[in-house]
């Protein structure tokens, strides 16, 4: 496809993907298209992509990036919030990073994170929360968190059907409950608000697929379903059921483990073949405890969008915050990395913001198009920086250790770091 304003670089070639084989083709100069953000996104995006390349280069590989605009650089350019063509280049090009997205408050302005996860249908939104020394962290022992997090990210309340109290639609479809579906004492008398919660078998089954291949693939121990199916049966509670039946019907016994009533026995007395991934269920609540008290006892944890909503930022907070939580968003052979942050507009333009969050979302896009050298630099460049005290204010404002920093200075920093280690 050509584009009207994206201008496609002149070397370089498109990521391409084999379905049936289920594999990626990565040319020696792959290009990836960008978008920058909005927000601190301005500050750290371009400086974010600096420090990727040079890990690229670095590690003998090399990127064509491709600047596509969403959020305010689209309306500047195309007066929409979303173009067409930014969703086709990252459509076509299969890999792509983005910046945070403002999502103005208000009726009629969807969230256009949201959008570009399900028009593109990237399922599984995945975040990496691991240690890195130096950074500030509330816990006694920070460095056993080391969890992955696999959020479904097109169904669940998510899916934004909801009526608001007062109208038409919601008395509607409160006279259907009442009447039609005999739920007729347990609506409160007035105005009332309503939403549906979908969650489907293949919608939860890939996504739990995802988090146990992934666990296969990295030497994991456990994957934990994370529900409250004590009290959605039908939807958290199915959500458990069907996560339970690909383990149990979809690997052999001694590659995945299906732990029988882990919900509410102990798993210590039951015989897991070695080397097997043990799929196991945990309340979201229970889940929430087990985090902070027994937290080097989980690997993956596989859940529902509100659930990985909520759970993916308090294991954020574990580890430091926001300002270097990476993350990124998966589909049948799709990425977007993009950090856990948004844009917080209170810091844009002042050159202040953290970059470690985009520069480390980038680590995950390296390891998906198989550059897992590059990848490992970035990580140790970044920690290393960390731990010298060159730090974002963020960091700095916590430690008694550290010099405050610029946000082009720190990744000037990280940028020397992994020229010294390469
Ligand atoms: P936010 O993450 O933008 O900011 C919350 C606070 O965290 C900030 O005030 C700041 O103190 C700190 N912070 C965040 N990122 C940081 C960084 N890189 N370095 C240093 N400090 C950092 O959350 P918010 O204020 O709730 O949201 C602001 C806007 O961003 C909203 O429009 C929201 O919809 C949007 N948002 C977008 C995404 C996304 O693009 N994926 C994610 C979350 C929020």
């Amino acid at each position: 496809m050509s584009y009207d304003k994206i201008e496609v670089p002149e070397g370089g070639a498109k990521v391409s993907y084999d379905e049936a084989a289920d594999e990626l083709d990565v040319p020696d100069t792959p290009i990836i298209p960008i978008i920058h953000g909005d927000g601190i996104g301005k500050d750290v995006g371009p400086i974010a992509q600096d420090v990727l390349s040079a890990a690229a280069e670095a590690t003998g590989h090399d990127i064509e990036w491709m600047e596509v605009y969403a959020g305010e650089s689209a309306r500047e350019m195309y007066d929409e919030n979303l173009p067409e063509e930014t969703v086709e280049a990252i459509r076509e090009h299969r890999v792509a990073i983005k910046g945070p997205l403002t999502t103005p408050v208000g009726a009629g302005f969807r969230s256009l994170n949201v959008a570009l996860r399900q028009t593109l249908d990237l399922y599984a939104n995945v975040r990496p929360t691991y240690y890195l020394d130096g950074v500030p962290s509330p816990m006694k022992a920070p460095e056993e968190m080391d969890m992955v997090t696999f959020r479904e990210n097109t169904e669940d309340v998510y899916a934004g059907i909801e009526w608001e109290a007062g109208t038409d639609e919601a008395e509607q479809v409160r006279s259907f409950v009442e009447d039609e579906m005999d739920f007729d004492d347990v609506m409160h008398d007035g105005d009332i608000g309503i939403g549906l919660k979908p969650i489907s078998e293949k919608g939860s089954k890939r996504l739990v697929r995802e988090a146990i291949d992934y666990a296969i693939e990295n030497d994991r121990d456990t994957v934990t379903l994370v529900h409250k199916g004590n009290i959605m049966k039908f939807t958290e509670g199915q959500f458990g059921d069907w996560g339970m039946e690909v383990a149990e019907e979809e690997y052999p016994d001694d590659e995945v483990f299906a732990a029988p009533d882990s919900l509410w026995e102990e798993q210590d007395e039951v015989d897991i073949p070695e080397d097997a991934v043990m799929v196991e269920e945990r309340l979201a609540d229970a889940m929430l405890q087990w985090m902070q008290l027994r937290t080097d006892e989980f690997d993956v944890l596989a859940m529902p969008n509100l659930n990985g909503d909520y759970l993916s930022d308090a294991a954020g907070a574990q580890i430091g915050g926001l300002g270097i939580a990476p993350g990124a968003n998966f589909g049948a052979g799709r990425c977007l990395a993009e950090p856990v942050h948004g844009s917080a507009p209170k810091r844009a333009g002042q050159d202040k913001a953290n970059p470690t969050a985009l520069i480390l979302s980038g680590r995950l896009l390296f390891e998906y198009i198989g550059w897992d050298d590059a990848s490992t630099l970035v990580r140790d460049a970044v920690e290393d920086t960390i731990e010298s005290g060159t730090v974002t204010y963020d960091l700095a404002r916590q430690r008694d250790d550290a010099e405050e920093v610029s946000s082009t200075t720190y990744a000037e920093a990280v940028i020397d770091r992994i020229e010294d280690l390469a």
